[in-house]
């Protein structure tokens, strides 16, 4: 069972449910100790259904503090972004990256509004969206990579193409110094997928923590929980954990993501 979980939604964005207060609840009826919120990030424009509203932010950020002093005697709450590496946005995560007490990636696309990670299918589109995630780190920008195999939603053939990216991957996070995440979201609560040549989960996939696994890169388990309900089931950890059955895998246990942030954001650079 799962301790601490920073990959944490609201209704926010349009496609979770419940409110603050039930994946609080739900956290602490199933043995969390702490939980940080990590919702989807707001950019100047509205995307319905995907993210939050940018003036809804103070509201979030209020609403998560008051949680955390309210359920302070019975977990540690922690107020967090999940955002995208979007040098055009930089204003905008800067203020993030100040604000929260940390920031996780998901890089949904690999450019702002542009060329969604859930369509990529060639090994240079996924040079291109690894080329983000090492920017990323070099600039500090978040604490760690959220389902950094979400650029295999789509991805025909798990070939020598895909190794090579995820080797890649694991060299940044050994050198960065940033763990990568083994997601038990989207990826798994789906199900099972028929690709070109095998039948996976569409993330996390197993060719990704092997590399992972062979350089001991620091892999973090995040729940990214859209339904308070989440809280009370392992069956969506159980079926991303089968995924890396039998790899040596750095886990990081109870990672204080928190302190981890605090050095990182010594190092962002706001301009
Ligand atoms: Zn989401
Ligand atoms: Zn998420």
């Amino acid at each position: 069972m799962i301790r601490t979980n920073y990959h944490t939604h609201t209704s926010r964005c349009g496609h979770a449910i419940g409110t603050d207060e039930d994946y609080v609840t739900a956290a602490i009826a199933n043995g969390l100790t702490v939980l940080g919120f990590s919702d989807h990030a707001a950019y100047p424009e509205p995307h319905q259904g995907e993210r939050m509203n940018f003036s809804q932010v103070p509201e979030y950020m209020q609403s998560i503090r008051s949680l955390a002093e309210q359920y302070k005697d019975k977990i540690h709450i922690y107020l967090g972004m999940e955002v995208e590496y979007y040098p055009d946005q930089w204003s905008v995560l800067s203020k993030y990256r100040r604000e929260m007490d940390y920031c996780i990636l998901g890089q949904h696309n690999i450019s702002y509004e542009k060329d969604s990670s859930y369509d990529i299918e060639t090994a240079e589109d996924l040079n291109r969206y690894i080329d983000a995630i090492e920017e990323s780190c070099r600039r500090n920008l978040a604490d760690y990579v959220c389902h950094p195999d979400v650029a295999l939603f789509s991805y025909p053939v798990l070939d020598e193409g895909v190794r090579k990216a995820a080797e890649r991957l694991a060299k940044i996070s050994i050198h960065y110094n940033i763990p990568m995440e083994l997601n038990c979201g989207t990826g798994v609560i789906r199900g099972l997928h028929q690709y070109k040549d095998s039948v996976r989960y569409a993330y996390p996939t197993r060719i990704f923590f092997e590399e992972f696994a062979k350089y001991q890169a620091p892999v973090i388990i995040g729940l990214d929980v859209h339904d308070p309900k989440n809280f009370y089931t392992d069956t969506y950890l159980n079926r991303a954990l089968s995924v890396v059955e039998g790899l040596d895998i750095h886990f990081l246990d109870n990672y204080d993501l928190p302190s981890a942030a605090k050095k990182r954001k010594e190092l962002f650079v706001s301009e």
